[in-house]
């Protein structure tokens, strides 16, 4: 079965982080962003409406929202800010590994923390030395008695400089990248971390991101959400189920992008007459409409098989990379149908532009979201159709009258296909010999 119908609840839910996004987030964003701060009180209206922590399963007392809901409700804050959205979509992301993780205990008092109380956890695999390869992790994790000593720098750390909560990746040994990888739930305020400046960024500057340094850090082992060994595959998973949520960033930029396009070209005239009414305009209309469809459905359809029970790893990628690219190219393209207007800073769509460049860096680069696709592709993909050298190419086959009995031989090189009890001297067309015809299969 297939059905695209949304529930009373998930349209409910949409409206209700619209009406959020228009009323809370969209009239503040240009002047945060303009001073290069992450409006707290802006975060807390947004745990305060119910619109964080969705992931937290209902055993726990959270919500318990799908991927579904999630990519609903990203989409309509990402369409006020998409700097802002990815602050308060950073829970989600930093409490990830503790809904995936076995450890029962760290659930049962973090949760109830983040549930109760207005908490940030952020999320930090990145260093300053590595970012897509995750099994190149230099922060050391180093076993003490019952503890871990953590020390290394984490970069890029989204929400870093406000968390109270960091769900941190590390290794017990660099040197043997994907089995030393582990993970553990640090509070901010142990002795040992520390935040760096804000780095200045290009855009989603509501969104603080700062480097996170860790000295001598005494983790208790109750702490660990991953052992040694099992971290990246825990981080892994983790993108699985967040990457359709980076996909809908990009689908709400998008469309915000594409919505004041069209309501810029029904009111500026040129030669006479709105240009709207020009085809060129029309026509990068229907392609931005057609790819922040495509984009949509795709990260549905992730969160859809994430919701469902099925790996979502491959469906995740493709959403996100296509998504971001497609908002990027939307994105431009408004830029264009605004004139000199879309270039400055009166007009949305040049923070639009900065905003969402880094949706194709960030959670894994559009580069490892092609290598992840093409590895899929290559290998574990089944294809319907024969292989090349078994494709019946019956060029010179006369169906009404030859004896179907009769062998078919296939030259391997230009796909001459010779029907007989022996293959031919040579091919009739690049002289490859006898030897080399292969018989193929007939199928009976
Ligand atoms: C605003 C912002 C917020 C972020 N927030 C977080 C956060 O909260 N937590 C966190 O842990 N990280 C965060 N990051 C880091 C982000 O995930 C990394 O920047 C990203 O994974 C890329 O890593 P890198 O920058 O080290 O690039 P690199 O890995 O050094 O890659 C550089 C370039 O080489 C390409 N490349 C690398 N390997 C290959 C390959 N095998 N084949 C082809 N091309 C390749 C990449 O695609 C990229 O184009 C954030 C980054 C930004 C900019």
């Amino acid at each position: 079965m297939l059905d695209f119908t949304l529930t009373e609840e998930q349209l409910d839910l949409r409206q209700k982080a619209r009406e959020f996004a228009v009323k809370e987030i969209l009239p503040v964003a240009w002047h945060y962003d303009q001073r290069d701060r992450t409006p707290l009180q802006v975060i807390r209206k947004a745990y305060d409406a119910g619109m964080m922590n969705t992931n937290i399963p209902k055993a726990y007392g959270g919500k318990g929202y799908g991927l579904i809901e999630n990519v609903l409700l990203t989409e309509e804050l990402a369409a006020a800010c998409a700097g802002l959205s990815t602050s308060i979509f950073d829970n989600s992301l930093g409490l990830e590994p503790l809904i995936l993780c076995e450890n029962e205990e760290l659930k049962k008092t973090y949760f109830p923390k983040v549930i109760n109380d207005f908490k940030l956890i952020c999320f930090a695999t990145s260093e300053p030395a590595m970012g897509s390869d995750v099994s190149a992790i230099r922060c050391l994790a180093r076993p003490e008695g019952e503890d871990y000593i953590l020390n290394g720098t984490k970069y890029w750390i989204t929400n870093g400089g406000l968390a109270d909560y960091i769900s941190v990746f590390a290794t017990v040994d660099p040197g043997s990248k994907h089995e030393g990888i582990c993970a553990f739930l640090v509070e901010k305020q142990w002795e040992g971390v520390s935040a760096g400046r804000t780095i200045p960024k290009l855009g989603q500057r509501c969104s603080n991101t700062v480097g996170l340094n860790f000295t001598n850090v005494r983790v208790p082992r109750s702490h660990v959400m991953a052992e040694p060994g099992k971290g990246f595959l825990l981080a892994m998973k983790t993108f699985s189920r967040t990457r359709p949520m980076i996909g809908s960033f990009g689908v709400g930029a998008a469309r915000s992008a594409m919505e004041y396009a069209m309501d810029y070209a029904k009111k500026r005239r040129a030669f006479g007459s709105p240009i709207a009414d020009f085809q060129a305009i029309q026509f990068k209309i229907a392609e931005m409409y057609q790819k922040v469809e495509t984009a949509r459905l795709l990260t549905l359809k992730a969160a859809w098989e994430g919701d469902n029970g099925m790996d979502p790893t491959l469906s995740a990628s493709i959403a996100k990379f296509y998504a971001t690219e497609a908002a990027l190219e939307v994105v431009n393209e408004a830029l264009q149908i605004l004139g000199g207007y879309g270039y400055t800073r009166m007009f949305p769509v040049e923070k639009l532009f900065r905003d969402i460049r880094v949706l194709r860096i960030y959670e894994g680069t559009s580069e490892i979201q092609r290598m992840i696709v093409s590895g899929f592709a290559m290998g574990k993909y089944q294809p319907a159709m024969p292989a090349l050298d078994e494709l019946p190419i019956h060029l010179e086959r006369d169906f009404s009258v030859s004896d179907e009995k009769t062998a078919v031989w296939r030259c391997p090189m230009c796909g001459h296909l010779h029907y007989g009890n022996e293959p031919p001297e040579e091919c009739p067309y690049c002289f490859v010999p006898k030897s080399g015809f292969k018989r193929m299969s007939t199928g009976d």
